[in-house]
């Protein structure tokens, strides 16, 4: 009997729809070479949930969200909504499905294909065969705390406050998605804080060395403040495996890491809550860009992205790491034989549309299997 698993697909806005149909198309071939049926259910976020059922998330939405098994999300945002008042911009949509799914730990790669080694700002040397791994916390820490605002003193001063602050299981539960990763990887994990001068930092470094003592000792743990980690980044990336980190820090440095891999239009993204009693944990998969609105529309946008996405979670939610990495393969295939989208043209490039290059990439995947 073939698997089944419920897919929730979100394409959102602007570009969203375009490369959403791209992973269709994906999931299918992978439906068709595998022993697994998707259940693909579709609907709306951000600007087009605005539209039709003005809110940015509707609950029912949500609620199928949470009957899935996995949500794939395309991207959010417009000119169109950019007055709406502040709890209705489709940004929030986003951070509420990401809150409301509990989907605490925000997986990052920085894997350089070879064939797009030369796009990257560092050296070549630095960066062929880098491939990291950033966990970032998501729903606590700075973001989230409690003060915030903007006060105004008596004399006229005012005052922006926020709060980072963490509890021992927030930290706990991220630090074991850190190592449970790093045991299928390279089996190590650099955990990154300030704890030379924040007490929150402190308490993040005897965390994880808690988690990593007790339950995982057979990973190899380095601490790193999050500065020299930045450093590193540009210095030295092939020295990490697994970093994880705080929602601020893995913000930035994820940003970073991402970057020395090349363009926006390749960056794919996971984001994952706790396991539950069936042994399945709430997912949720995107890509790293947004809307594009100034290239909506006239069918460019590259979908690789959020194929990656969606390799990522046939790897993170069904365990199907084969037809993961054939998926990686295949766009590596592509991508060396010179067949680019308009964000990637070199010289001798032959230029694709987003269709176009959903079906190379699938062509690729059917000799592939
Ligand atoms: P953006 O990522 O949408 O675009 C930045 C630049 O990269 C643009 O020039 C765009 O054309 C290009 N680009 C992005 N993705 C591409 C792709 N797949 N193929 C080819 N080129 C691509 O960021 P922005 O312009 O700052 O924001 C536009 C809208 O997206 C805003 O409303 C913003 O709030 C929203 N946004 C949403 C998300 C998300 O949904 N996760 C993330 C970032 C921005």
């Amino acid at each position: 009997m073939s698997k089944l698993y419920k897919l929730l697909i979100l394409s959102g806005d602007g570009i969203g729809p375009e490369v959403m149909d791209e992973v269709i198309k994906v999931a299918k071939c992978v439906e068709e070479k595998s022993d697994v049926v998707f259940e693909i259910q579709k609907d709306d976020i951000g600007g087009a949930a605005y539209d039709r059922y003005g809110v940015p998330l509707s609950d029912e939405t949500l609620a199928k969200a949470k009957e899935s098994h996995a949500v794939l999300l395309g991207a959010v945002g417009g000119e169109k909504w950019d007055n709406l008042d502040f709890s209705l911009r489709p940004e929030q949509g986003l951070l509420s499905i990401r809150k409301e799914m509990d989907l605490f730990a925000n997986l990052r790669p920085a894997l350089c294909f070879e064939s797009m080694v030369d796009a990257s700002s560092l050296k070549s040397e630095l960066v062929s065969g880098l491939d990291i791994l950033i966990v970032r916390e998501l729903t606590g820490g700075i973001y989230f705390g409690e003060p915030r605002g903007i006060e105004e003193k008596s004399d006229g001063t005012r005052i922006g406050i926020n709060t980072q602050s963490y509890t021992t299981e927030e930290i706990r539960r991220v630090a074991r998605i850190a190592f449970e990763l790093a045991s299928k990887r390279d089996n190590r994990v650099t955990s990154c804080e300030k704890s030379n001068v924040m007490e929150s930092g402190i308490l993040w470094r005897e965390e994880v060395s808690y988690i990593h003592k007790n339950e995982y000792p057979n990973v190899e743990l380095s601490h790193m403040y999050a500065d020299n980690c930045a450093m590193q980044l540009v210095r030295n990336p092939k020295q990490f495996d697994v970093i994880v980190t705080d929602n601020l820090f893995g913000d930035i440095l994820s940003d970073e890491a991402a970057m020395l891999t090349g363009s926006l239009g390749m960056l794919p993204s996971a984001s994952l809550g706790a396991f539950d009693s069936n042994n399945s944990r709430k997912s949720l998969y995107e890509p790293v860009h947004g809307s594009a609105p100034d290239i909506a529309g006239k069918g460019i946008a590259n979908p690789i992205a959020s194929i990656l996405s969606f390799a990522m979670c046939l790897k993170y939610s069904f365990n199907m790491d084969k037809e993961s990495d054939l998926i990686n393969q295949s766009v590596n295939k592509v991508l060396s034989d010179g067949y680019k989208t308009a964000d990637l043209i070199g010289d001798d490039d032959k230029n694709l549309s987003t269709v176009e290059m959903g079906d190379k990439i699938i062509n690729q995947l059917k000799q592939n299997f």
